[in-house]
């Protein structure tokens, strides 16, 4: 196929951990042989921390680290890239940790998933004045230094403004679509989504937001398609983000997906409605990969 992908979050290492799925081949979201029919295909994998491993977070952040290293990596081929995400920081005990995690090749961290941890506060944290702890802050500057960038996507507002504070590297909203296109059903927190003031401050950042395939955040029906994902892409294209978009479909850790959108191999039916609407090869080749491939590129 003729487009290059990078997506920035899916949850595809859980089901190998948990449920023995082959990456190469499986009926989830994601697999190799579906993402290596594209010219390039970049997958960030995120090791989701669910809060049921709490009390062994670090533990679980490692065996999800070793499944990549040790049943994924070795088997992707030359046009298929993975890296490495944390998608909630409870094993972060020390900075030690953080340290040692980006040894082992994490470089992308949401501090936490939607509650509150010892770093900062989730989307579903009810307490609106919590947001980044004294430790979120030293964990925060430690990412910046070492190359790791702060994931904005299941933080409540006043954490994404102390990260947009605290943080002078780009910011990365990994799987997070537009608040002022889809403020999200009464099930689902708002915070999911960005205000525009908070792409502002992403954009500003030189960060990306990476669109979220979820139905619940695309619009309020609970049912979507691919107009719907290219509401949100448009949305943030009229704000002027052309460089700040890309795509985080958040595959193998959404129930439902998007009308006509089975998995990694109809990606690229979002680029060919693009392109039939009139934007041009190099808008959609930002979208598609490079936006975050050079944000990537210097960590
Ligand atoms: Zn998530």
């Amino acid at each position: 196929m003729k487009y290059s992908i990078f997506d920035t979050h899916c949850d595809t290492l859980c089901s190998v951990l948990d449920y023995g799925k082959s990456i190469v081949m499986n009926e989830c979201h994601v697999d190799i042989e579906r993402m290596k029919k594209y010219e390039q295909y970049t997958q960030v994998f995120a090791c989701f921390i669910d809060p049921v491993y709490k009390s062994c977070a670090a533990d679980r952040t490692l065996n999800l680290i070793d499944t990549f290293h040790n049943t994924v990596s070795d088997k992707l081929p030359d046009n298929v890239r993975g890296i490495l995400s944390i998608e909630g920081g409870e094993g972060i005990y020390s900075l030690a940790h953080l340290r040692n995690f980006y040894r082992l090749g994490v470089r992308i961290i949401a501090l936490t998933w939607n509650f509150s941890n010892h770093i900062a506060s989730g989307a579903l944290e009810t307490d609106e004045t919590r947001g980044l702890t004294e430790f979120g802050k030293l964990v925060v500057a430690e990412m910046n230094r070492l190359g790791i960038f702060a994931d904005v996507s299941h933080l409540n507002d006043k954490s994404f403004y102390d990260v947009a504070e605290y943080s002078n590297k780009p910011i990365i909203a990994s799987h997070s679509n537009a608040r002022a296109v889809c403020r999200s059903k009464a099930v689902c927190p708002v915070e999911r989504n960005l205000t525009d003031d908070q792409f502002e401050i992403i954009k500003k950042s030189g960060g990306c937001v990476g669109i979220n395939f979820c139905p619940d955040f695309l619009n309020e029906r609970g049912k979507a398609d691919v107009e719907d994902i290219i509401r949100h892409i448009e949305h943030f294209m009229s704000l002027g983000g052309e460089d700040n978009v890309g795509i985080g479909a958040d595959f193998d850790g959404i129930d439902s997906t998007p009308d006509g959108i089975n998995g990694v191999e109809d990606i690229y039916k979002i680029f060919d409605r693009l392109l039939q609407k009139g934007y041009t090869e190099n808008q959609i080749e930002k979208i598609s990969h490079k936006n975050f491939e050079r944000i990537l590129r210097n960590a």
